[in-house]
């Protein structure tokens, strides 16, 4: 296996360079080195990956579900068959662990099964006509070439769950993938082509974000916008993709509050959250961050947290020993440098970590701050970093009206032993998922997605191939009636 592949474009079922030529480096987080390089598409690419994705939405269209699915689910498993060779090379680029990537790769893998098996299961209705003679039906009709914009935080998940739907349910589509980390999802959609995939179905590129975007969404050929990323960002393409009608899902920041009551085991709760918090090194949009105690247990909780923290063993993501790789890429070492200085400033407490670590590879500290201001940056912007903030509550009304102070509403955690408590805040608590007395989400088979401003549609569940379907109405009466 070669060390890091090279990464070129996927247009019409061919993998071929920039017609300019061009390509952008990919680094190594761990070490700073380059290790490969990703095509760099321009305007004439994204004109080729167009007509590509106008013709193959064409053929799958017309292709049945059963026979999407059994394409699919072959891509499935080939994506289990490669999944260590690709786990490599997501370490590699991205910096997570590698135990952290291979298991991405098979959920991503069972995402794709799930979406090939829910597709045969699009029912429309027979709707009762006023006149015997009338037959009132729905039918489910692919939406047609979507555009898909996705993050280097989980480079195989994020274009899975988008990709799956879309193949699903007989689109096409161009992914624009992220430049960070392009040969994992690459390596996904080449388990699609491979499998057997018509020509055009699927396309890759990758290249300036703001230019595609800007590009794809205005095209006619476009007929739908997934976008994975930060509430600024969505909020500008979805005002793009408004002004031309076309439908959209996103899947944007959390600020994901975590309520524990003082009823619960306070070692386990922390056990849990700890390994949940470090993941990724934080770089997750339902990572938990605003934790919020019950007075009497808070001083424990805090302390153990700091400790778990502080003993999370950090370095590259190749190492077996490495529970926490690096940060994806440098601009956010400064960037939560600032939101922690900040936080100190206003009356905050650094319990552990606050800083890079060494000066080469993109590695920070596990860190822990308490009884924070909610006046303080990091109480209202996504840290999306190893950072969690502790505080205290002593009613359970302040807690629920704490998760809910922010526009964000991603995801949200609690931990309760009373039954009430669990039902209130299942109830209260304003976000798109709530997680009680244990890790749910994330599975294909149940929604995932924001409300406010994290965003709008679901990636999971079955409404997450609705998103890819119209509803079509037809009205029929013999002429001879
Ligand atoms: P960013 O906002 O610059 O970029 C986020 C993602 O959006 C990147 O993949 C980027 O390529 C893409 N992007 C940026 N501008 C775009 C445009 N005009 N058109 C199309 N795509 C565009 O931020 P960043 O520094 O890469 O990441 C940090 C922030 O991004 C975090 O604060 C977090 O909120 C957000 N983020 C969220 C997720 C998520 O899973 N929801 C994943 C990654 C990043």
């Amino acid at each position: 296996m070669k060390d890091y592949p090279d990464v070129e474009l996927f247009i019409n079922g061919q993998w071929r360079p920039a017609r300019s030529g061009k390509t952008i480096a990919v680094l190594d987080p761990a070490t700073e080195d380059v290790i490969g390089t990703v095509a760099w598409a321009e305007k004439q690419d994204l004109d080729d990956a167009l007509a590509a994705a106008d013709q193959g939405f064409s053929v799958w269209r017309a292709t049945s579900a059963f026979e999407r699915g059994r394409i699919m689910r072959r891509a499935a498993d080939l994506l289990r068959e490669r999944c260590d060779d690709i786990a490599v090379w997501m370490t590699r680029e991205q910096g997570k662990p590698l135990s952290q990537s291979k298991a991405e790769i098979r959920a991503g893998a069972d995402v794709i099964d799930w979406f090939a098996e829910e597709a045969r299961r699009t029912y429309g209705q027979i709707i009762p006509a006023r006149h015997p003679d009338v037959l009132q039906m729905t039918v489910k009709v692919p939406v047609g070439p979507v555009a898909a914009f996705t993050p280097w935080n989980f480079p195989i998940n994020q274009v899975v769950r988008k990709l799956s739907a879309a193949v699903a349910t007989g689109c096409s589509i161009i992914v624009k993938a992220p430049e960070e980390t392009p040969a994992a999802p690459a390596a996904l959609i080449r388990c699609f082509a491979d499998a057997g995939l018509p020509d055009g179905v699927v396309n890759l590129v990758y290249g300036i974000p703001s230019e595609i975007s800007e590009y794809l969404i205005a095209h006619p050929v476009i007929r739908k916008i997934s976008f994975t990323g930060s509430t600024p960002v969505g909020k500008m393409l979805a005002g793009l993709a408004g002004q031309h009608m076309k439908r959209v899902t996103m899947e944007l920041g959390g600020h994901a509050p975590v309520i524990v009551t003082g009823d619960v085991d306070v070692d386990a709760v922390v056990a849990t959250m700890a390994t949940y918090k470090f993941r990724n090194a934080g770089q997750v949009c339902v990572s938990p961050t605003r934790f919020l105690i019950e007075q009497p247990v808070a001083d424990r909780f805090i302390e153990a947290f700091a400790k778990a923290a502080a003993e999370v063993k950090v370095g590259n993501g190749l190492d077996p020993e490495t529970v926490m790789g690096p940060l994806a890429n440098p601009r956010r070492i400064p960037a939560l440098e600032a939101l922690i200085d900040d936080a100190v400033a206003a009356g905050g407490t650094l319990r552990t970590g606050g800083a890079r670590l060494g000066n080469r590879g993109y590695f920070f500290a596990p860190t822990v701050l308490s009884d924070v201001p909610l006046s303080a940056r990091i109480m209202n912007e996504e840290p999306f970093g190893p950072v969690a903030v502790i505080n205290r509550f002593n009613h359970l009304d302040e807690a629920i009206a704490e998760a809910n102070r922010l526009p964000f509403g991603l995801s949200a955690y609690a931990f309760t032993a009373s039954d009430r408590t669990a039902a209130r805040i299942g109830n209260e608590v304003d976000s798109g998922m709530v997680s009680i007395n244990h890790l749910g989400l994330s599975l294909p088979e149940v929604p995932f997605g924001g409300i406010r401003d994290s965003g709008y549609g679901t990636e999971g569940g079955s409404e997450a191939v609705e998103a890819y379907l119209e509803t079509r109405f037809i009205t029929r009466r013999p002429l001879s009636a």
